[in-house]
């Protein structure tokens, strides 16, 4: 596997392709108090570019011209999260995006199980450690565990993505999926609002 760690933004005229899997590490779950720490990006070819986010930072101009460009599709999983702390902590909003949990949840609808790591292991027959997840991602150096940890997020995405897709199309639910996916910058906005709990759709 290798590993590309750049520190503060990326760096010029790198490209990434139509379809980019993104995944970052915080300090914690609360976007209002946690800072961002690390943004993991890869192509889908087995490599992974981090870019480490320092403390007070507010923008990565390379990185947010990818978060927005309308030619890159940002893929993650559970994207709502990412894309408030991208709006929190780099003044982005990102899109357009396509979220494989939400994918999971419009088609998987026989089980409960659409965490990265059951999906992972489902779909795909691989296994996930989750061991460095609660890991302290501030570090100034960050441990090469910690750096497999991060990458390993976003490797599979794109394999997860060509089955997720085949599965919305099958169930006839891709359109469907990309309203979702339209709406989710505005669901982060709501959510860095204070409209998470309780919900603002909730009765
Ligand atoms: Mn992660």
């Amino acid at each position: 596997m290798s590993i590309t760690l750049h520190k503060g933004d990326l760096p010029d005229g790198l490209t990434l392709g139509p379809l980019v899997a993104i995944d970052s590490e915080t300090m914690g779950l609360n976007p209002g108090r946690d800072r961002l720490c690390l943004v993991q990006l890869s192509s889908g070819d087995g490599t992974a570019h981090m870019v480490q986010i320092g403390q007070g930072q507010t923008s990565a101009p390379n990185l947010g011209r990818m978060l927005t460009d309308p030619a890159t599709t940002k893929l993650f999983h559970f994207a709502r999260f990412d894309i408030a702390m991208f709006k929190q902590y780099l003044g982005v909003t990102t899109a357009p995006l396509y979220c494989t949990k939400i994918a999971s949840k419009l088609t998987r609808t026989f089980t409960d199980k659409h965490g990265l790591k059951d999906l992972c292991k489902e779909l795909l027959g691989i296994e996930l450690s989750k061991q460095q997840q609660s890991s302290d991602w501030g570090a100034v150096e960050l441990t090469s565990e910690q750096l497999a940890y991060a990458a390993s997020d976003v490797l599979y995405l794109h394999r997860l993505w060509e089955k997720l897709d085949g599965l919305l199309v099958r169930e006839g639910r891709r359109e469907l999926a990309e309203a979702c996916f339209r709406f989710l910058p505005t669901r982060g906005q709501l959510d860095l609002l204070g409209y998470e709990d309780p919900d603002l759709f909730h009765h």
